[in-house]
């Protein structure tokens, strides 16, 4: 499952970093997920929980998902607005198709609380 492979590379990448800093644990994690990112919100925290026991300085991490909708920048009258629909999308102002995704395909890590 594409969302078991995501939350294992998160916790491989915070394992890393708990060693780099020298971190006795991660008590939380914030990632912000695009509506575009085709991640599935649900299966990936059930993944990461089942997975994090398996990670002994993660095994209390709190996850904290803030999911981020599509934007999109119109390129004919420079109008940006966001959208819940993924299909065909036009300006809100001039109804252009014209238009360039700005947000909303991106999974990243917004921060990290460790305790040393
Ligand atoms: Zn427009």
């Amino acid at each position: 499952m594409h969302e078991t492979s995501i939350a294992l590379s998160l916790l491989n990448s915070l394992s890393e970093l708990a060693e780099k800093e020298r971190a006795k644990e991660v008590t939380k994690v914030r990632v912000r997920i695009g509506k575009l990112s085709g991640i599935v919100v649900d299966s990936f925290v059930f993944a990461f929980n089942a997975l994090k026991p398996d990670y002994p300085k993660l095994g209390r991490a709190e996850l904290l998902v803030e999911e981020v909708p599509s934007r999109y920048r119109c390129l004919d009258c420079g109008n940006e607005f966001e959208v819940e629909t993924i299909y065909f999308p036009e300006c809100t102002r001039c109804r252009s198709v014209n238009l360039k995704l700005i947000s909303g395909e991106e999974l990243e890590v917004v921060d990290v609380e460790i305790e040393v």
